[in-house]
C-alpha cells in the first residue's frame, strides 16, 4: 500500500571534479512506501541523500531537481514533517558530552544539542520522552552520547530525526559499525518505526539490513540507477551479481536476504 509521492528527485546531475558522481533521471519515494536502496560503496548512495537533504546540489535545470510532497520550495520546518535523515556524518557530530535526552529534543531546534532550557516546552519534553520509550532507550536518557555504544547513540538519532513525525525516515548505512546482536535489535527498531506507519528509505550495501516490510529496491551503480522495482523481482542472483560485479547467490529466508 503506497500513497502520494514525498519524496521526487528528477534530472539531478551532481558533477564533482567535472564527472558526474550521481545522475538521477526519475526517482520518487512515495507515502508509506519502504524501499531499500543497495549499492556498492562510491555507488553515490550518500550524494543521493545529500540531494534530497539539499547539502549536495545538482546541476542548475529549469525544473527543480529535488520536490517535497510535489513543492519546488519549501522551509525547513516544512522538509523535516517529510523527512528525517539519520547518518553516520550526524553521529560523528554528536560524539560530545550532550545527554540522550537532549539529542531528542535538539531535533525541535535543528541543532546539535544546543538551545536555551526555556525553550524547550512541556509538549516537545514530552514528545521526547515517548520516543526514548518507543526506542528502548528511556534507560539512557541522562548519559551523554560519548559513553554510549554505536547502536545505542544511533537510536538516539533516530529520535531525534522523529520529533517532528516525519511521513519518511531515510537511513544512510544503518547497521554500520554494530554487531550481530546489534544489528538485529536495530532492525528490529526499524521494523517497530515502520509499523508505526513512518516510510522507511533505507541505503546500505548489504542485503541483510533489507528487513521484510521493504517492498522496492533501487539499484545504484557507479552513479546511475541501475534498477528500480519489486523487491522479489530485484533480489536475484544476476541483478545483485550485476549490480556488485561478482558472483552472487542471494538466499531468501523468512522474509530476509543473505547474498553468499
Ligand atoms: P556511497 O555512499 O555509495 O559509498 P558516495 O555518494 O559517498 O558513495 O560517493 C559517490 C562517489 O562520488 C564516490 O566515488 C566518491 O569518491 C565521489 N565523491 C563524493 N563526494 C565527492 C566530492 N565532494 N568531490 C569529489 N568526489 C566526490
Ligand atoms: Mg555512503
Amino acid at each position: 500500500m503506497t500513497g502520494a509521492p514525498l519524496i521526487e528527485i528528477r534530472d539531478a546531475d551532481v558533477v564533482r571534479d567535472g564527472r558526474t558522481i550521481l545522475y538521477v533521471d526519475d526517482l520518487t519515494f512515495r507515502e508509506g512506501e519502504h524501499v531499500a536502496v543497495l549499492g556498492p560503496n562510491g555507488a553515490g548512495k550518500s550524494t543521493l541523500v545529500g540531494l534530497i537533504t539539499r547539502d549536495v546540489l545538482p546541476l542548475t535545470r529549469e525544473v527543480a531537481p529535488v520536490l517535497l510532497r510535489g513543492q519546488a520550495r519549501w522551509d525547513l520546518f516544512a522538509a523535516r514533517r517529510v523527512f528525517g535523515v539519520v547518518s553516520d556524518t550526524l553521529q560523528d557530530h554528536y560524539r560530545r558530552d550532550v545527554t540522550v535526552a537532549d539529542v531528542v529534543i535538539s531535533g525541535f531546534f535543528g541543532s546539535i544539542g544546543l538551545y536555551r532550557r526555556d525553550e524547550v516546552t512541556t509538549s516537545m519534553a514530552e514528545r521526547a520522552e515517548a520516543l526514548l520509550d518507543f526506542l528502548d532507550i528511556a534507560h539512557l536518557a541522562g548519559r551523554t552520547m560519548r559513553t554510549l555504544s554505536t547502536g545505542e547513540a544511533r537510536r538516539a538519532l533516530i529520535g531525534r530525526a522523529l520529533v517532528h513525525e516525519p511521513a519518511l525516515l531515510v537511513l544512510d548505512e544503518p547497521t554500520h559499525g554494530l554487531d550481530p546482536a546489534g544489528t538485529y535489535r536495530f532492525l528490529t527498531t526499524l521494523r517497530k518505526i515502520a509499523d508505526a506507519g513512518c516510510a522507511l528509505v533505507i541505503i546500505t550495501h548489504h542485503v541483510s539490513d533489507i528487513v521484510p516490510e521493504v517492498t522496492r529496491v533501487v539499484m545504484l551503480k557507479d552513479g546511475r540507477v541501475f534498477r528500480d522495482g519489486e523487491k522479489h523481482a530485484l533480489l536475484t542472483d544476476d541483478s545483485l551479481a550485476g549490480l556488485y560485479g561478482m558472483p552472487a547467490e542471494v538466499e531468501e529466508r523468512g522474509g530476509w536476504y543473505r547474498l553468499w
